[in-house]
């Protein structure tokens, strides 16, 4: 079983009170490809960057969790993209970007997009976010269709993860028929109520659930006293509640993580409920934490286990 997921990383500076700038590096995509690397799932990670010594720190450190880099493009005298992160005095974070020029947006446009499209199509399954939708423009986005669709008629997957940043898009109608077009492609469907509501207004849940007999659907909202995930497959529809979180530190990365914990746990081939479960496992455990990436034994031991036993 081979996984690929595409998107980008950025370099991600967080300001402290004083000014000074800590350096991390940060992606929704990534911190999945990370998770499902953890999990003992063989996962690339499919994006371009520059030829800069933050790139190839990147993908040293991408290299040290055991992520693939064969699908990684180096760009001759391009840059990652850039964030960085303010606390205000409340403890509000805010998210600023400079991307426009960002690497990772031309992956289906650069001299090596043939290339990368057809090992693309080889896979076993893609694994791609709404965020990854809103990086590659109308052609890009033309032409990931087009692989994923290759992708399919082979046999492959593709598991798509609703991920909706309003400020990734020109606007709302560009980013509702790109989100359609993905929906329909998808076999697996990652939704957040959230998501779906800012994007599709009260069409959200419809948007989705159409979809259902068809793919696999996780429709997952956090509205009520616990968060619960939606799970259908097949005719069945189940609710599986997350449980209780001894202590919400910093929920980054918390549904990144909830997809490669479910993920790791269908390859392993573990039931669509029982999935959602061991997801809201890890992802109980990334909350736990600062940042988007927790120490390795701070992983919850049985998701450790996922790909010995299948336990
Ligand atoms: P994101 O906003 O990153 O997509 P979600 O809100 O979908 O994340 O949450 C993903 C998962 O993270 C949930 O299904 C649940 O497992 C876990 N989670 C998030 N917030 C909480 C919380 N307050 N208590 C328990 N689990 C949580």
């Amino acid at each position: 079983m081979k996984v690929a997921c595409i998107g980008e990383c950025m370099v991600e500076l967080s300001e402290r009170p004083d000014g000074s700038l800590a350096r991390g590096f940060g992606g929704d995509t990534l911190n999945t490809a990370l998770y499902l690397a953890r999990l003992g799932v063989a996962v690339d990670y499919v994006t371009a960057l520059g030829d800069d010594v933050w790139s190839a720190e990147m993908t040293a450190a991408w290299a040290r969790e055991g992520i693939g880099l064969d699908r990684v493009r180096r760009l001759p005298g391009r840059m990652p993209g850039l964030y960085i992160i303010r606390t205000d005095e409340a403890g509000e974070r805010s998210f600023h970007y400079w991307r426009d020029r960002a690497a990772a947006r031309d992956l289906f446009a650069e001299p090596g997009a043939a290339g990368t499209r057809a090992a693309l199509a080889a896979y076993d399954l893609v694994y791609l976010s709404g965020i990854s939708l809103s990086l590659y423009g109308e052609a890009g986005r033309a032409a990931l269709s087009e692989t994923l669709a290759a992708l399919r008629a082979r046999g492959g997957r593709v598991a798509f993860d609703t991920n909706y940043r309003p400020r990734g898009w020109p606007d709302r109608d560009v980013a509702q028929a790109a989100f359609r077009t993905a929906l329909a492609q998808a076999d697996l469907i990652f939704a957040s109520a959230e998501d779906l509501d800012w994007l599709f207004g009260a069409a959200g849940e419809d948007a989705v659930l159409r979809h259902r007999g068809r793919a696999e659907i996780v429709l997952k909202a956090s509205g009520g006293p616990e968060p619960v995930a939606r799970v259908l497959h097949g005719g069945s529809d189940v609710a599986v509640p997350a449980g209780p979180v001894a202590r919400v530190i910093d929920t980054t990365a918390a549904g990144d993580s909830f997809a490669a914990g479910y993920l790791a746990a269908r390859i392993a081939g573990l039931a669509p409920e029982a999935a959602a479960a061991r997801a809201h496992r890890l992802a109980g455990a990334v909350i736990g934490h600062r940042g988007a990436v927790i120490p390795r034994d701070a992983m919850p031991a049985l998701d450790r286990a996922f790909s010995g036993a299948g336990a």
